[in-house]
């Protein structure tokens, strides 16, 4: 079915483009267009008969036909299968026209007939179509936009229901059948709204084709729906205004296949979380159609009044549905943020902001509790080395495969953070000097790719500020670089070690 030339990427195929792609570039569009709407005034202008009815058959036919060629031999479109279906409603909608203009020019009106079942058929196909060209993959697939597109298309289903639908049930004079199959116009009308509007909501960048192709739509459910409203009422005769806004709809959706941008994946569109001032406006005023209707009606008409109620407790329960997906997805968006704020991009370590919090907090809880605290202090040996010899790239992969191993050594309770380019600390809360020492020793051995590293470790003391108890461990690391590297050193637990070391603290 799909050409396979279409998808083709190889660009040496794109010099032998098929001519229908150069008619594409060419703005083939345009003519298209144009010849249509020449086509669709005819219709209207000229007196209805046999002419006009070959025009309006014609016209669509050729719709259904153009959609076709464009799907069949453009290279590059976007959705090929949706507008196949389309193409194929288009098809149907034709065949319905031949049937009813036969009939009609006969003199014969009967109801429901043959006709009824093309033109039925056609709304299946555009329904597929609009929820093909709106498909979304991967985790935002557009959920805002469908519960808008349902919330609006809801509360248009109420006065749409007491217009357009209401007054057929109120017919006595309809067979079941008759019944049947004009309701079913506004029904499918109704699906179909939502449908438009989803992709309206969808995406916020919009190419002239999908510009064409929703406008086409939105005129082909105006024409329904003045038909329905023109049936029922009485006013509507064939050659008029309304047939002419159905060509007008399939002269636009022609026009939106073979528009250039038919070829872009609306790929821009409105994340769940955004609701912008303009939909707010628009949810909030559909929200308050239904309670309106009822408004208007109560004691008037008891049917509506029940089916507005009906179509507030929906509109309710898809409201709060949007609501509770804006919350999740904001708390999720939170969570993410947080999450970011306090990690190191490049090794998922802890980040020093995160340190010095924690850091804080473990203090705290080791001076309620008198429960031993310790803290690592961890540097690569000769690491510039390391990146002259390998390359900076793997000096990289090194880190955040060192802070993997490290990891398993340490408990979930113990912290590991980056605090400098390759220097690192660990928090060690009820942790003593000797099974600390033990754990670190434990990193030291297992630090990958032949790299060493140094470490020193300082014990909490009461009287410790966060400032002094990270140099302790520094100046300790500090002697495990001058004893020769790839060495854990103590802190000395009773006297200052800052005393005894030469050198300063390197923390600031
Ligand atoms: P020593 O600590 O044993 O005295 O020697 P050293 O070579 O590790 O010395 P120093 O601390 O002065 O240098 C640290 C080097 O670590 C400098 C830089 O090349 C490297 N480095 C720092 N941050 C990163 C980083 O994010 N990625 C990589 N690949 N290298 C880094
Ligand atoms: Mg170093
Ligand atoms: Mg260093």
């Amino acid at each position: 079915m799909m050409n396979k030339s279409r998808v083709d990427p190889d660009p040496t195929t794109d010099r032998y483009a098929a001519p229908v792609d150069a008619l594409v570039g060419s703005g083939a569009w345009r003519w298209l267009l144009g010849g249509g709407l020449v086509l669709t005034l005819l219709y209207v202008v000229i007196p209805y008969g046999h002419l006009a009815s070959a025009i309006y058959v014609v016209t669509t036919a050729l719709a259904a036909f153009a959609v076709l060629v464009a799907v069949r031999r453009r290279r590059r479109l976007f959705c090929p299968p949706a507008w196949l279906l389309i193409a194929g409603a288009l098809g149907l909608a034709a065949g319905g026209h031949v049937v009813w203009f036969w009939l009609d020019l006969r003199g014969l009106e009967p109801f429901p007939s043959l006709a009824d079942a093309f033109y039925l058929a056609v709304y299946p196909l555009f329904m597929a179509a609009l929820w093909k060209l709106g498909h979304r993959s991967g985790r935002d697939r557009g959920d805002g936009a469908l519960s808008d597109a349902l919330i609006v298309g809801v509360a248009a289903a109420v006065p749409g229901w007491a217009l357009l639908i209401a007054p057929y049930l109120q017919d006595p004079d309809l067979t079941l059948a008759q019944l049947l199959v004009s309701t079913a116009y506004p029904v499918a009308d109704l699906i179909l709204l939502p449908l438009i509007l989803r992709l309206i909501f969808l995406h916020r960048a919009r190419a002239t084709a999908h510009l064409f192709l929703l406008v086409g739509m939105l005129a082909y459910l105006a024409a329904d729906m003045l038909y329905a409203h023109g049936n029922s009422a009485g006013w509507y005769g064939p050659g008029g205004i309304t047939d002419g806004l159905w060509l007008v709809a399939y002269v636009l959706i022609v026009a939106a296949v073979w528009h250039p941008s038919a070829s872009i994946e609306p790929r821009s569109h409105v994340p769940i979380a955004e609701l912008s001032i303009q939909r707010l406006v628009v949810l909030g005023a559909a929200a308050m159609l239904a309670p309106a209707v009822i408004l208007m009606t109560a004691g008037v008409d008891v049917e509506v009044v029940r089916v507005a109620a009906i179509g507030s407790i929906l509109l309710f329960l898809l409201v709060i549905h949007r609501m509770a997906g804006l919350m999740h997805e904001t708390q999720r968006q939170a969570d993410e943020l947080k999450r970011l704020s306090r990690t190191d991009p490049l090794t998922g370590a802890a980040n020093r902001r995160h340190f010095d919090d924690e850091l804080e907090r473990e203090m705290s809880r080791a001076l309620r509790s008198g429960s031993p605290l310790s803290l690592a202090f961890m540097d690569l040996d000769y690491f510039k080395r390391f990146n002259d010899t390998y390359g900076h790239a793997t000096g990289d992969a090194m880190l955040e495969e060192m802070v993997g191993v490290w990891r398993s050594v340490l408990r979930q309770s113990d912290l590991l953070a980056r605090i400098g380019g390759e220097e690192f600390v660990v928090v060690l809360p009820d942790t003593g000097m000797d099974e600390a020492r033990q754990v670190v020793e434990r990193m030291r051995k297992r630090t990958p790719r032949g790299q060493t590293c140094s470490a020193g470790i300082a014990k909490f003391r009461p009287s410790d500020t966060a400032e002094a108890f990270v140099a302790r461990a520094d100046l300790a690391m500090y002697a495990a670089k001058r004893g020769g590297r790839d060495r854990v050193v103590l802190a000395d637990e009773d006297g200052e070690p800052a005393k005894q070391l030469p050198g300063r603290s390197r923390y600031h």
